[in-house]
């Protein structure tokens, strides 16, 4: 799950990227709002996270900016304990949530999930799938009731074919997905993540779809 920070306080922003990548999370940190629209020209997000207060373009220009241009990845804003106002004019602008400074990471992961979860239109915290069931707060994965051992990264790729099911999923954006701007990447990945997937989870559960991608059909 691909994640960009946008935080001009280097502690603040350098904590939340190594807390989010400790997480299974690929997180990219920019400091001012002009990198992170950047940033969201070249990179496809699952979420924002978003400092008010930044260089160069504020928060909520750049807020607002991505929902005029129909950007609609879902947002985080970070405010000032007393910023009664900043919060209401963000959520008016078009954040999906907030969270006050100083704040626990452990708030902050819940809330992306929560966040994740309805974007992909569920009510239930658990992914299920047939006799599949995935967790993201707690990353495991059962197959009739069976403890699948899966990695982060073949968690990650699970998890965005299950969000994303009945649509194809490009190797790209799924490569995406697992790798942030200073991570190292190593080259197949992603077909050797599918190839462990279906040995794991059964041949039928993912289905290539030649010369475009991989998808998860609806059940
Ligand atoms: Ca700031």
């Amino acid at each position: 799950m691909r994640i960009l920070i946008v935080e001009d306080d280097t502690l603040l922003g350098d904590g939340i990227r190594a807390g989010l990548s400790q997480n299974g999370y690929a997180a990219d940190w920019v400091e001012d709002g002009e990198a992170a629209q950047t940033a969201m020209l070249t990179n496809d997000y699952e979420a924002v996270i978003l400092d008010l207060g930044l260089p160069k373009v504020p928060g909520l220009e750049v807020l607002k900016k991505m929902r005029a241009q129909g950007n609609d990845t879902p947002v985080i804003i970070l405010t000032a304990m007393d910023g009664v106002d900043e919060r209401v004019n963000g959520l008016d602008s078009g954040a999906d949530d907030y969270l006050t400074k100083p704040f626990d990471l452990e708030e902050l992961t819940a809330r992306l999930r929560a966040l994740l979860r309805r974007r992909g239109g569920r009510s239930t915290p658990v992914i299920t799938h047939g006799e599949l069931i995935v967790d993201p707060a707690s990353h495991s994965v059962t197959l009739s009731e069976k403890i699948i051992d899966i990695s982060p990264r073949e968690f990650t790729i699970l998890q965005l074919l299950l969000e994303n099911h009945g649509k194809v999923m490009s190797r790209s954006r799924l490569e995406e997905g697992l790798y942030a701007w200073n991570d190292e990447v190593e080259s197949n990945t992603v077909e050797v993540h599918i190839h462990h997937l279906r040995k794991k989870l059964g041949a039928e559960l993912i289905r290539t779809i030649r010369g475009v991608g991989y998808i998860i059909d609806k059940k």
